[in-house]
C-alpha cells in the first residue's frame, strides 16, 4: 500500500494531523493531500486524551483541562465541538504547612506560617535587587533558575519540594527550559501584595479552561475522531519495523506501507527503536532520552464537594507520597453521578511506596480535612500508570536531541506532540502540532 503521509499514534497530535490533512485537501482541491494512514495500537482512539467510565464516575487520564491561546485552535475547537464545550474558571490551591493557599504559591503567600511569609518575601526581594544591579546569570540548573528568579523561601518552601516530586530527580539534574511557559514569574510589587492577600484569581497561564459539558475529554477527541474516514484508520495496529531511507514501514496486521512522510506521535524512543537502519549516533542519542512515568489514582466517592469546591491541589509536603490531588466533578459536575465526587491523585516519582500505603496517606489526608466519612463512601479506588508521563530535560537533553531530529527530518519523518517532539506540552501544542504540519505540506511545492 502506498500513501503520502503515514500517521503513528491516533491521540489528539495524530487525529489533527488526518482531520486537517482532509480538511486542506477539500479547501484546495487536492486529494492527494487526504492520502494518509492512521496506526493507532490501542482499541480506541484519543491517547491520553481518553476517559474510563467506572460506576458512573469519569475519570480522564488525571486532570486534561484545555487551555487555548491559538486563533486557529480556538475555531478549530468551537468547529469541532460548537456549544458543547464550557469555560470554567481555574480554582486551584496549595496545600503547604497545612495551609491551603492560592496558586501560584510564588504570588500568594498570605496565609502561611509568618515565618514562612517572611522567609520567602524577604529572599524574593533580595532576588529582585541582585536583578536590578543586573547580577542575574545564565541559570545552571533549576535550582539555580528558581532561586535567580524567586529567591531562597520560595525557591526552598516550594519549588524544589514539589518538583522533587514531581520529577522524581533533584531539581540540580534539570535544566529551566521546560519551565518558561509554565512558570508564572510575578514581580516583586506582586509577590508583596501577594503577601499581604491581594489574590489575583488571573495570574498563571490557566486561569481558565474549556473542557466538554458531557463525557469527559474523550468526548472531544471522539468528535474529531468521527470527521476521520474509517477506511484511513487503522486501530488495534502497531508498526513492527520502519526502513527510514526506503520509507518502507511493516505494520503488525502484516501490511507493507511505503510512504512519502512519516508522522510520528508515538514516545520517541519506541519510533527509533523500530528503525532497521539507524545510524549508531542517533542510536547512542537515543539511549540518552529520559523521561518520568506516573502512578495515579483514581476515586470514586459518595458524598458532594470533596476538596470544597477546589479543582486541584498542589502538595509540596515530603511527607505525603502524592504531588497532586484533583476533582473532576468540582470542575465539570457531570464527571460524577449526582451527589458524588470523582477525584484523581498523583504520586509522586519517587517509587518508595507501596500503592497501599499511597492509598492510605490519601485516605487519611482527606479524612484530616473533613473530606471523607466512612470507608464505606469510595466507592472507586484504582491505581493506574502511565509509561511516559513528562520528559526530564536534564543534562543531555538537547545534545541528544540535535542529533536524532535532523537525522530524522532528512528521513522525512516528522516526529509531534509531547512524546514524538519530545517536549513539555498540552493539548493544545498537540492540536497545533497537526495543524501546522498539515498546513506545511499544503503549500509544499
Ligand atoms: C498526567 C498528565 C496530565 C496532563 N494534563 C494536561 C492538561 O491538563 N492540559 C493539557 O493541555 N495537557 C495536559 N497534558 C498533556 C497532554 O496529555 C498531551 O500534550 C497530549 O494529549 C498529547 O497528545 P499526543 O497525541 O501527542 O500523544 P498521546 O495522547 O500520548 O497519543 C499517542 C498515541 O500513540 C499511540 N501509540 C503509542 N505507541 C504506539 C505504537 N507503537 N504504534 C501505534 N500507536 C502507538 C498511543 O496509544 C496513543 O494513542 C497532560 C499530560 C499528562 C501526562
Amino acid at each position: 500500500m502506498d500513501v503520502r503521509t503515514l500517521i503513528f499514534g491516533g491521540g489528539l497530535t495524530g487525529l489533527s494531523t488526518a482531520y486537517h490533512l482532509d480538511a486542506l485537501a477539500a479547501q484546495h482541491g487536492a486529494p492527494g493531500l487526504g492520502s494518509y494512514l492512521l496506526v493507532e495500537k490501542d482499541e480506541r482512539l484519543g491517547g491520553l486524551t481518553r476517559t474510563e467510565v467506572l460506576r458512573g464516575y469519569h475519570f480522564d487520564h488525571t486532570g486534561h483541562w484545555l487551555h487555548l491561546r491559538h486563533a486557529e485552535c480556538k475555531a478549530f475547537v468551537r468547529d469541532i465541538m460548537g456549544d458543547d464545550m464550557i469555560q470554567v474558571a481555574r480554582k486551584s490551591r496549595i496545600w503547604s504547612h497545612g495551609c491551603l493557599t492560592h496558586f501560584p504559591f510564588q504570588q500568594n503567600l498570605h496565609g502561611l506560617p509568618l515565618p514562612i511569609v517572611y522567609e520567602c518575601l524577604q529572599g524574593a526581594i533580595d532576588a529582585a535587587l541582585c536583578e536590578a544591579r543586573g547580577e542575574f546569570k545564565d541559570p545552571t540548573d533549576f535550582r539555580d533558575f528558581c532561586m535567580q528568579r524567586f529567591g531562597k523561601g520560595i525557591t526552598e518552601q516550594f519549588m524544589v519540594p514539589y518538583n522533587t516530586k514531581l520529577w522524581g530527580c533533584k531539581p540540580e539534574e534539570i535544566t529551566p527550559d521546560w519551565c518558561t511557559r509554565f512558570l508564572p514569574r510575578p514581580n516583586i510589587a506582586q509577590i508583596t501584595a501577594g503577601a499581604l492577600g491581594l489574590v489575583d484569581d488571573q495570574a498563571g497561564y490557566n486561569a481558565s479552561f474549556v473542557y466538554p459539558r458531557e463525557g469527559g475529554i474523550e468526548a472531544f477527541a471522539s468528535r474529531i475522531a468521527a470527521r476521520i474516514p474509517a477506511a484511513k484508520v487503522a486501530l488495534a495496529t502497531h508498526p513492527v519495523a520502519i526502513d527510514f531511507g526506503a520509507r518502507l514501514c511493516r505494520l503488525s496486521d502484516g501490511r507493507e506501507i511505503r510512504y512519502e512522510r512519516l508522522v510520528s506521535s508515538i514516545p520517541l524512543p519506541e519510533l527509533l527503536k523500530l528503525a532497521t537502519d539507524l545510524p549508531q549516533p542517533v542510536r547512542d542519542a537515543a539511549a540518552k532520552l529520559r523521561c518520568t512515568s506516573l502512578r495515579y489514582l483514581n476515586y470514586g466517592i459518595a458524598r458532594p464537594n470533596v476538596l470544597d469546591d477546589i479543582q486541584w491541589l498542589y502538595m509540596p509536603d515530603p511527607k505525603l507520597p502524592f504531588y497532586r490531588i484533583g476533582s473532576f466533578s468540582n470542575a465539570v459536575p457531570s464527571l460524577a453521578p449526582p451527589g458524588c465526587s470523582s477525584l484523581y491523585v498523583e504520586v509522586a516519582n519517587d517509587r518508595e511506596s507501596t500503592d497501599d500505603e499511597v492509598k492510605a496517606s490519601v485516605r487519611d489526608f482527606l479524612r484530616s480535612q473533613g473530606w471523607l466519612g466512612g470507608e464505606a463512601e469510595i466507592e472507586v479506588e484504582e491505581v493506574r500508570h502511565i509509561k511516559y508521563g513528562y520528559v526530564i530535560f536534564d543534562a543531555h537533553y538537547f545534545a541528544a536531541k540535535a542529533t536524532i531530529f535532523p537525522y530524522l527530518e532528512g528521513s522525512g519523518v516528522h516526529s509531534l506532540g509531547r512524546y514524538g517532539a519530545w517536549v513539555y506540552a498540552s493539548m493544545e501544542d498537540a492540536l497545533w502540532d497537526g495543524l501546522q504540519y498539515a498546513k506545511g505540506l499544503a503549500s509544499a511545492p
